[in-house]
């Protein structure tokens, strides 16, 4: 088995490597039954979707390390190393930690849909499954993954967040924010409450990749809360102690 050898892309600056758009998202299907490789290749295509397929998690690894996916649909049963092992394995690589992840499992594995959680997917789909039903799950997972993707206006108390705007707004005043700060505001609004150590926010916000220290997201924070001071907003952005941050709305 290959393990951990794949090399860090060189300096990936913000931005390059993450999703504009739902249909520029790149999903990697790794399936030994070529008819489902081929369903759902299809399907995911016919959707927008840039799709790569491997039979093995080894080749898997390989093309992963080349060129990163922004969600790896993973069959169970393989020639090989099993998708459990693969997604182990993925859990504890820092570049693929978050990565959303997909099981599928053949009749009769339904049993092990715990184990396959437990190994750290994020949805299990048992087979047979309809594509339509796939595909579902494909976007649902991919819309809480990349929350940036949406274009539905995020609020917060009086804070309103208009994604395809680029634009910040509380009560009637207008919020100036850099893309960075605006990036961050509004991963942190699309899960309210929720704390996110740093290296989480490194990962969503700047790519597995990205040749950041952790110390930089807070250097954004306190850019974004220095943003959000004259509106008497920066109480939202709260730091927790050994966690990370979080946004707070008032209730
Ligand atoms: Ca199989």
């Amino acid at each position: 088995m290959k393990r951990g050898t794949q090399e860090p892309n060189p300096a990936t600056t913000m931005g390059e490597d993450l999703p504009q758009a739902m249909g520029s998202l790149k999903i990697l299907v790794v399936e030994d039954e070529e008819a489902i490789r081929t369903l759902v290749r299809h399907h995911l295509g016919k959707e927008g979707f840039r799709v790569d397929t491997a039979e093995t998690a080894e080749t898997a690894e390989e093309l992963m390390a080349e060129s990163p996916p922004h969600l790896l649909v993973l069959d169970w049963m393989l020639p090989g190393m099993s998708g459990l092992d693969l997604c182990h394995w993925l859990r504890r690589e820092p570049g693929f930690a978050h990565l959303p992840v997909i099981m599928l499992t053949a009749k009769g594995e339904e049993d092990y849909r715990i184990r396959g959680l437990e190994g750290g997917a994020d949805d299990y789909v048992p087979k047979p499954f309809s594509p339509r039903e796939l595909v579902a799950r494909i976007t649902n997972l991919l819309n809480r993954s990349y929350p940036e993707l949406q274009t539905e206006v995020l609020t917060g108390g009086e804070l309103r967040l208009y994604p395809g705007q680029h634009r910040v707004v509380h009560g009637d005043q207008e919020v100036h924010l850099g893309p960075t700060e605006f990036r961050l505001l509004q991963f942190l609004m699309s899960h309210p409450h929720q704390v996110y150590p740093r290296a989480q926010l490194l990962d969503r916000l700047w790519g597995p990749y990205a040749e950041v220290e952790e110390r930089t997201v807070d250097v954004h924070i306190r850019r974004l809360r220095r943003a959000l001071e004259p509106v008497v907003a920066s109480e939202m952005i709260q730091t927790v102690r050994g966690a990370g941050y979080r946004f707070a709305p008032p209730s």
